[in-house]
């Protein structure tokens, strides 16, 4: 009979609950070069557990932080052909308005962020709609759900990637 202690897998390896999600200051993209600021940003206060995957839900502001991510690691030409194109960057729970940048139009950011979507990953490949309105792009994310907890070698564990070989771990997008 497992122990009573309901387990979160991220918790029990240091990480956050699922859905907690740290407010961050988002200050103007267009002010600050995201390099830097991932640089800035190399001791995060609380990070997101590396495992999540579709199932767990994103919020916009990871995926504000991905694009980010994104961007650094691109070569210089590859990165200025992105960044031109996308102006400030507003997320809101999981809405994520983009504003094209002064040399991009909102066809051009969509199919930016439909590509992304395409190559998959998240939590990029969990993009549920994108859409250009009214002179931006609105990008939605699904809502994740919560795991249920199973029993792992006597505890309980409430993880989407348990139980092992469950339907949870065949969908990473
Ligand atoms: S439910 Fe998702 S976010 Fe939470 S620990 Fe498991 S994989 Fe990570």
């Amino acid at each position: 009979m497992p122990s009573l202690a309901i387990l979160h897998e991220g918790a029990a390896r240091g990480g956050p609950a699922p859905g907690s999600h740290q407010a961050r200051q988002e200050g103007d993209p267009r002010r600050r070069d995201p390099r830097r600021r991932l640089a800035a940003r190399a001791l995060p206060l609380h990070p997101r557990c590396p495992r999540a995957f579709a199932p767990c839900g994103f919020e916009a502001s990871e995926l504000v932080d991905a694009l980010e991510a994104r961007w650094t690691g691109l070569g210089e030409e590859a990165f200025s052909s992105e960044r031109i194109l996308v102006g400030r960057l507003l997320p809101h729970g999981r809405t994520l308005i983009v504003e094209p940048g002064r040399h991009g139009d909102p066809e051009e950011v969509v199919q930016l962020l439909a590509r992304l979507r395409e190559e998959g990953g998240p939590p990029f490949g969990t993009i549920q709609s994108i859409t250009a309105e009214h002179g931006v792009v609105v990008v939605e994310l699904p809502p994740g759900r919560d795991p249920e907890p199973v029993a792992v070698d006597g505890r309980w564990v409430a993880c989407h990637l348990y139980p092992a070989g469950g339907s949870g771990r065949e969908d990473h997008s």
